[in-house]
């Protein structure tokens, strides 16, 4: 078993005053240290606070479900193909030689976290990150979900064209017991024309309503039929054009609800599969650009306690982007340009190649340098209020990004990025990225890793300051960040997209919940005598 694929059921102990385990809960006092800012006149007045936090977490893993919306796709037949290789051992010839299955690529499953250091050698201890807190195993996670298109999954696995032949042949007994996907709600208006030959497997009828019910009861039966505690809805469907936001319509919860209950047009099928997992109690996850979470059903889940996470998987280009972007501008040089170009060749590839589809993946991969620039007004001018047109929103580097269909490069895709930016008095530095990848190989592991991680979430609980029983979270899960690449957060707060800050984010809360303060690389031993 590749070490990614191994269970270690020993997870670390704290051993600490603030730190409690009972057999049920992991219980952990937690001090959220900030800062308070005062600007006045150009001048930055500092408070430091402290709030204190309790975080409590079950410790039993349910079982879980996890039903894909699009499951018969690349990523949904890849991802079903590789754990069921890990599940059941399978190695396969490649012309390299003998090949593992492995969790490669999963952040959880395959890095690993700083926890401490030993003292008597003073090296660093680093940990797997799925030892620091209970999460399930993806070998554990039963699969299902649904597809327009009614193949069964051994042979959606070879119409993907992703997997080496070998493991195809191995994985393909057990692909072919999943049977087919589910039927699912097909709104033609929403992806491109060019889908509709795969379109053979839809609820009938043009009643959203009727819809909603019917998915919703895909839900709670596969629920029931597998006894789960769990279920992780996750849209890895094709990507949708965006939805208008139209007031009464989509705006609050009440709208959206209605607007469903009188079939109106611009209900997408992501949203109508949101609003049912919403309903159901379940985790929405989604994996694709489109605006599924309008404004009435982050409302919806804010009612309902229920918990949502995406938007777009960030695999790549744009992961890359959120890691140069950051380092270019963090170190004082200032991106002129970032000029992005894609090829690919596969289904998303020729979905994406119809403008409004492309309209939704460009917004999502457009924004991703915005935190960035507004972080650092040095270099960019800040914005004029008052003033029209670009003043209006501040300086900000040109950016653009290409996607073209090539059908030849199947699931290999790729990237060509050019960074153009300003150096020292004047001068200028051009950065050149070509970044050519198995499109769904980097993609599978996100969504492993959005199912674990959410599953987590449901189980933690916090109490702040004055508060005497423990909540769940906040419903919009922005610890998901990492691996989206527009990711949704409560309303009204900033959106992180540097790599780096989003990795923190998430470590730290980890730690937290085991007790563990900060994510320190003060590392004051090593600067003290
Ligand atoms: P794919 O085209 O191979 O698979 C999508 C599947 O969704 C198809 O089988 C299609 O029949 C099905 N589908 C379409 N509409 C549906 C509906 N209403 N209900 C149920 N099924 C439906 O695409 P993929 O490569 O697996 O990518 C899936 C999604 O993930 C795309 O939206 C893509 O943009 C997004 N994404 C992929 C990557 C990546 O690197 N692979 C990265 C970021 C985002």
């Amino acid at each position: 078993v590749h070490p990614t694929a191994a269970r270690r059921p020993n997870y670390i102990t704290v051993q600490s005053e603030n730190t409690v385990y009972t057999d049920d809960h992991i219980t952990a006092k937690y001090l959220d240290r900030g800062a308070d800012v005062m600007v006045s006149d150009g001048q930055f007045t500092v408070t430091p606070t402290v709030k204190p936090y309790a975080f409590q977490t079950t410790r039993k893993v349910g079982k879980t479900g996890l039903m894909m919306i699009g499951l018969g796709g690349n990523n949904g037949s890849t991802l079903c193909a590789t754990i069921l290789a890990n599940k059941h051992h399978i190695s396969w010839h490649t012309k390299e030689g003998i090949q593992q299955p492995n969790y490669i690529g999963s952040l959880l499953r395959a890095s690993t976290v700083r926890i401490g250091t030993e003292p008597s050698t003073s090296k660093e201890v680093h940990v797997p990150i799925s030892d620091v807190l209970p999460m399930v195993h993806p070998n554990d996670l039963v699969l299902g979900g649904w597809d327009i298109s009614g193949l069964p999954m051994d042979k959606a696995m070879e119409r993907a064209k992703v997997l080496d032949y070998d493991l195809q042949r191995q994985v393909k007994p057990h692909m072919a017991l999943l049977g087919c996907p589910l039927p699912s709600v097909y709104y033609p208006d929403f992806i491109a024309a060019n889908q509709e030959a795969r379109a053979d497997n839809v609820i009938p009828g043009t009643d959203k309503q009727v819809h909603l019910e019917h998915i919703r009861a895909d839900i709670r039966h596969f629920k029931a039929e597998h006894e789960l505690d769990r279920v992780i809805v996750f849209w890895t469907a094709n990507t949708e054009r965006y939805s208008d936001i139209i007031p009464g319509v989509n705006d609050t919860a009440n709208n959206v609800l209605a607007s469903i209950m009188n079939s109106h047009p611009e209900v997408s099928p992501s949203t109508l599969f949101a609003v049912a997992a919403i309903l159901e109690g379940e985790p929405f996850i989604n994996g694709a650009p489109q605006n599924t979470f309008v404004p009435g059903v982050i409302t919806l889940a804010e009612r309902e306690k229920s918990f949502i996470g995406g938007d777009d998987l960030k695999s790549g280009q744009t992961k890359l982007k959120s890691v140069l972007a950051e380092f270019l501008v963090n170190a004082g040089i200032k991106p002129l340009s970032i000029a992005s170009y894609n090829h690919l060749g596969n289904n998303d590839g020729h979905n994406l190649s119809a403008e409004p589809q492309f309209k939704s993946k460009e917004i999502s991969k457009s924004s991703v340098v915005d935190d960035m620039v507004d972080a650092n007004r040095l270099l960019y001018k800040p914005p004029v209020p008052g003033a029209k047109g670009k003043a209006a929103k501040g300086e900000h580097p040109d950016h653009i990004v290409v996607i073209k269909y090539v059908p030849a490069v199947g699931d290999s895709k790729r990237a060509i990025d050019e960074y153009y930016s300003e150096i020292f008095c004047g001068g200028r530095q051009t950065i050149n990225i070509f970044n050519e990848c198995e499109d769904s190989l980097l993609a599978t592991p996100l969504i492993l890793d959005l199912a674990i991680l959410a599953e987590l979430l449901t189980r933690v609980k916090y109490r702040g300051e004055g508060q005497t029983d423990f909540a769940p979270l906040y419903p919009v899960l922005s610890l998901l960040s990492y691996m989206c690449k527009a990711p949704l957060v409560k309303p009204g707060t900033d959106v992180v997209n540097s790599l780096g800050r989003q990795r923190n984010a998430l470590e730290s809360f980890l730690k937290a919940c085991v007790g563990l303060e900060g994510n320190s690389d003060l590392l004051l031993e090593t600067r003290v005598w």
